[in-house]
Order: C-alpha cells, then sequence, then structure tokens
C-alpha cells in the first residue's frame, strides 16, 4: 500500500489545490491514502476527510513552524496555537493526542538538528520530493546521508512529495504494509516501511556525477558535516552512538 504522508491543501498559505480535487488524482495516481498536512492546521485535513472512503484514507496532520524547523504531526485532528513556536512543545502536543511526530526535509534550512530534539521525534523525511537535495549552501546532503543519520539516531524515516501543486501529488510514496490508522502509526513506529522515491532527475544525476569527481580530486568536503551539534560526523563510527541508535 502506499502512501504520500506530506501534502497541502488551499489552507496553506502558499497552496490553492483544493482537497477535493488533491484526493481525486493521489486516488487516480495509485494512492491507498495520503497525509493532508497543511502549515499550521488541520483544516485542510478536515475538509479532506468527506472524501475518504473505504479505498482511500486520508491521514489529518498539519506543518507546524518552529524555531527548529518545520514539524509534521500525522495523525492529527487539532493544531497548537499558531503561535506556539518551542519545539519540544510541539512533539509534546502531538504525542499526549497520540500523533506522530516527524521532521519534514530535514537539513534543507539548516545544518543541525539539536540533539535533544532528535530524541523526541519519531521520525524525519527521508526523501522530500520538494528538495531531492539539501539546500544548505555548500553542502549537499542526499537521501543517502538523512538515512545514515536516521539510522544512528533510531529515527523512523518516510518519503514525500510535499505537494503544492497537482502535478507534484504522489510523486515520492511511503510504502507501508497496513491500511488502518492504528496499524499504519505502529508500522511508522516500528520503521516497517519502504521509501518510494521518484527515479533521479537529469539534472540530479549530473549533480550527482559532478559531486563524485569533485570529492575524488578534492577529497571530502572540509570540515565534514556535524548533523546534529555535538554529535558524530557523517561517517565517523567512532564517536558513540545514542541510546537505542
Ligand atoms: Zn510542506
Amino acid at each position: 500500500m502506499e502512501y504520500d504522508l506530506h501534502c497541502h491543501t488551499k489552507y496553506s498559505f502558499d497552496c490553492r489545490m483544493e482537497p477535493r480535487r488533491v484526493v481525486e488524482i493521489a486516488r487516480r495516481r495509485g494512492l491507498r491514502g495520503l497525509a493532508i498536512t497543511d502549515h499550521d492546521t488541520v483544516a485542510g485535513a478536515m475538509d479532506a476527510l468527506q472524501y475518504q472512503d473505504e479505498n482511500f484514507l486520508i491521514i489529518p496532520g498539519f506543518e507546524k513552524t518552529t524555531e527548529a524547523g518545520d514539524i509534521l504531526g500525522l495523525f492529527m485532528t487539532e493544531a497548537p496555537d499558531p503561535k506556539l513556536k518551542d519545539p519540544f512543545a510541539v512533539v509534546e502536543f502531538i504525542h499526549t493526542r497520540g500523533g506522530l511526530a516527524i521532521m519534514p526535509h530535514p537539513f534543507a534550512y539548516r545544518v543541525t538538528i539539536g540533539k535533544e530534539l532528535v530524541k523526541c521525534l519519531d521520525g524525519i523525511e527521508g526523501f522530500n520530493a520538494r528538495y531531492p537535495r539539501t539546500q544548505v549552501p555548500g553542502i549537499a546532503f542526499g537521501t543517502d546521508e538523512i538515512v545514515e543519520f536516521a539510522r544512528a539516531n533510531n529515527l523512523r524515516v518516510t518519503c514525500s512529495s510535499d505537494s503544492h501543486d497537482y502535478g507534484a501529488i504522489a510523486r515520492a510514496r511511503t510504502v507501508i504494509p497496513a491500511e488502518i490508522p492504528e496499524e499504519i502509526k505502529e508500522a511508522i513506529r516500528r520503521g516497517n516501511t519502504v521509501m518510494a522515491p521518484p527515479p533521479p532527475s537529469a539534472v540530479d544525476r549530473i549533480a550527482s556525477k559532478i559531486g563524485e569527481a569533485a570529492k575524488r580530486l578534492l577529497g571530502p568536503s572540509e570540515p565534514p558535516p556535524t548533523l546534529w551539534e555535538g554529535g558524530p560526523r557523517l561517517g565517523d563510527d567512532d564517536e558513540p552512538r545514542p541510546e537505542g541508535g
């Protein structure tokens, strides 16, 4: 069963899509369900719920802006106060209501995630179709690095389109062997999911070749990126790993 776990509608400030059409298209593209995660509100998800039926599941949620970057709340029917920016308070809000806290597009805007926050999150997006390679100037984190980071920190990975336009819906999917919300949640918690990103574009393939060639010529970038404050550097296996990692 394939799900797109991050999608927007017109209830987001930066999106004009109608929930009804979003669901129609997601169905047509073979998804079993869709998480509607509008910025700072569950209104889009609540609207989309009326188009759910036995063949198609809406996972309600939101994408909350915090001081530590965005946090997705999945399986949520209410959103925190828009003024709440403390990432720990947002994660607590999600967990006390039985939802999952996932960090979308990690490293897209910043180089680190606080170590304490990493311990609280359920997962991070291993692939986000809007940010196939991240945007931090001078540093290119790809899926491999993010998945390695997730593994080292006992985080689950999801894969999603983050679609803001109809063309992007279902572009990246998470395969989950479950159809009922509680079972889907449990599968994600256990890491019983498979990422299904789109094949890399021609531009991505060329960028990756250039990156490989530069690495051969110049050696690894210096200094190597630290993925969380005070944490081990990528590929450094000598550092102790967090509990359960
Ligand atoms: Zn988003």
